[in-house]
């Protein structure tokens, strides 16, 4: 049987503090929380693929044998 359980209903509003950061891929000044590192989701997949390119191509071409 299980444990009875209480519901409680509750709403958060999380603040975090935006800090300036220019973006290492396209050079844009940009707010973002503190950790931010680029400007936006294609700026961060640019910089992932710059770095790991060669593995996904390399994973890739062992998943289509
Ligand atoms: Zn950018």
């Amino acid at each position: 049987m299980e444990k009875p359980v209480k519901e409680v209903q509750m709403q958060f509003t999380r603040r975090v503090p935006l800090f300036e950061h220019v973006c290492p891929v396209c050079d844009t000044t940009f707010q973002g929380a503190k950790i931010a590192v680029y400007c936006s989701v294609k700026c961060r997949k640019a910089a992932a693929w710059q770095r790991h390119g060669k593995e996904y191509n390399a994973n890739r071409k062992k998943g289509a044998e």
